[in-house]
């Protein structure tokens, strides 16, 4: 009885002796005259855990200016691409542009840029002139 309480708690809390040891080991690394070790230790942990969370925000950051989102002007297709870089539209393969707001297409110079609108003819029955 006595000895499976003192297996769950055990078990409950693994991480409590790993604690105990460690303050102990900075308890007595103070007192020894090795404080600024364990401050310097400290600093080291603390920049450790915050850089992941520097990173983090300051990739969000830069994503944020330089991230663009719109449509294709050809096809339509919603793109995302890194402004000022080349990317290749995955509908319709034509290769664009990023720019701060949107899209555009990259053409040689003195290209000019047309939209062809397909026109349906309906078949009529021609009348013969002058009857
Ligand atoms: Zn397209």
């Amino acid at each position: 009885m006595n000895q499976n309480s003192f297996n769950q708690i055990r078990v409950n809390v693994p991480g409590l002796g790993c604690w105990l040891t460690l303050l102990g080991l900075v308890w007595l690394l103070g007192a020894v005259g090795l404080g600024w070790l364990v401050k310097s230790l400290a600093a080291l942990v603390l920049l450790v855990l915050a850089a992941p969370v520097l990173a983090f925000f300051g990739l969000r950051f830069w994503l944020r200016r330089n991230l663009v989102q719109g449509p294709c002007p050809v096809c339509d297709t919603p793109l995302t691409g890194l402004k000022g870089t080349e990317t290749r539209c995955l509908n319709c393969g034509t290769v664009l542009q990023t720019e701060v707001d949107g899209f555009a297409r990259v053409a040689e110079a003195g290209t000019i840029d047309i939209t062809a609108v397909e026109v349906t003819v309906e078949a009529k029955p021609v009348l013969p002139e002058g009857d």
